[in-house]
């Protein structure tokens, strides 16, 4: 990219003045305490962004810092000014994604993730059953005992390992578009299933759904949306973001509903930040800007309804891993654990420094495996004093992620990791 200005303009040049360089986010990133280098902390990207902005640094010398940030945005919550760490971040990475030389087989693999499955349900419906039939089938047993994943790239074995049972075929399909309130209905809502929560976390969307109906809600499940864009706004590819964004707030806005539900913290992040991505865009702003209103965590409806009746006693030691997306982005950070707190026979135990990232960070674990498994395994330390048998987490790839701390720590079988939906439903009526 040859032209300063629109560089400035594309990588958030205007937000790196706003930060004084006082250092109060270091203790608050998880890359500076695993990695302990000012080019990989929050000062430390914000500077360099502003010096490749400026023309003194080649975009290849920000490229390792800015990867390696896990965009938790944890350093944005700390920071007296308010630097708007977020769009310094994302611009970077748009910037970064532009002038990034891939080898064919990786421009294909990704093409193929990013473009052809994700936003594609039908597609995800069929991966959905291929892993299902790869269970059930008895070829999954195989395969894991004679350990030929140990030879797959980026880890995919030690992934495959941590992979939660998969709802068959039969049952997915059983699903109805509309399920009305129980009892007298107070409003009406529609659920953004999200694509890797319906394929690989099916029985916590339904239950989702359960918990809504219980609270009085009636419920409607769109079925031309499609995935949030999340994973592709993170990778810099905003135009495939911005065309999946449109295409939900067209989908919902068809609907009339108080609220677009969603029980994963980083695609309810993606949501409530639609508006961000049309800022100049006349046609799209105001309608971002509705969509992004009406956009609530399952917890928040949850609470706010009061519709529960939690009487089945959950004797577990729990603790809560909250998703970094929806405590740092949404600011949902009460809700989840009064309602935690409210299920009968609980003990809650919180961890050290609880709000921290796990590593997780849509994937960060599979490309950063090494970083990510630093962080994961600070987290385990401060995990383990906590003495709990049940771990809540409130987004699907930190669910995952705290199972690969378990068996990183030889837990299995003694701790079990949950989604606040799910343990929910387990001590509801
Ligand atoms: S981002 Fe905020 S907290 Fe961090 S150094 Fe800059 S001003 Fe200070
Ligand atoms: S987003 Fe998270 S990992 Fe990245 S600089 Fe901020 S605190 Fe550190």
């Amino acid at each position: 990219m040859t032209n300063l200005n629109e560089l400035q303009k594309k990588i958030g040049y205007e937000y790196t003045f706003d930060c004084v360089q006082c250092g109060y986010c270091l203790p608050a990133c998880p890359t500076y305490e695993t990695m302990r280098k000012e080019t990989h902390s929050p000062r430390g990207r914000i500077n360099l962004v502003k010096m490749a902005a400026e023309g003194k640094l080649n975009l290849e010398e920000i490229r390792d810092p800015i990867d390696k940030c896990l965009g938790c945005r944890a350093c944005q919550v700390v920071c007296p000014t308010g630097v708007e760490y977020g769009r310094i971040l994302e611009g970077a990475k748009e910037v970064l994604s532009d002038n990034q030389q891939l080898s064919f087989s990786k421009r294909v693999a990704k093409n193929f993730i990013f473009n052809d499955l994700f936003p594609n349900p039908s597609r995800m419906n069929l991966l959905g059953n291929l892993m299902w039939f790869y269970q059930v089938s008895g070829f999954q047993n195989i395969v894991q005992n004679i350990k030929i994943l140990k030879i797959a790239p980026l880890n995919l074995g030690k992934f495959e390992a941590i992979m939660p049972k998969i709802t068959s075929p039969n049952q997915r399909q059983k699903r109805k578009v509309v399920v009305k309130a129980e009892g007298k209905k107070r409003i009406k809502v529609a659920l953004f299933t999200g694509c890797i929560m319906d394929t690989m976390f099916y029985e916590t969307n339904q239950n989702t759904i359960n918990l809504l109906k219980k609270s009085g809600a009636e419920v409607v499940i769109p079925e031309k949306q499609t995935c949030c864009g999340a994973l592709h706004s993170h990778a810099g590819d905003v135009s495939v973001a911005k065309n999946l964004a449109r295409k939900n707030i067209e989908v919902f806005e068809k609907e009339e509903i108080d609220y677009v539900i969603n029980n994963a913290g980083g695609c309810g992040a993606m949501l409530k930040e639609y508006d961000h991505l049309f800022e100049n865009d006349p046609e799209w702003s105001g309608r971002a800007k509705r969509f992004v209103n009406q956009s609530k965590d399952i917890s928040e409806v949850l609470y706010e309804l009061d519709g529960l009746t939690l009487t089945k006693s959950v004797k577990d030691i729990v603790t809560y891993q909250p998703s970094c997306h929806l405590s740092n982005v949404q600011k949902v950070h009460d809700e989840p654990l009064k309602l935690l707190n409210s299920i009968p026979g609980i003990r809650y135990k919180e961890m050290k420094d609880y709000n921290g990232c796990c590593g997780s960070a849509g994937i960060y674990n599979i490309v950063n495996y090494q970083e990510s498994m630093e962080i994961l395994d600070s987290k385990m330390e401060k995990f383990k004093p906590t003495q709990a048998t049940t771990i809540v987490t409130t987004n699907p790839g930190c669910l995952l992620q705290m199972k690969m701390g378990i068996k990183r720590e030889k837990l299995e079988g003694r701790v079990r990791v949950v989604h606040l939906v799910d343990l929910l439903m387990e001590a509801s009526e």
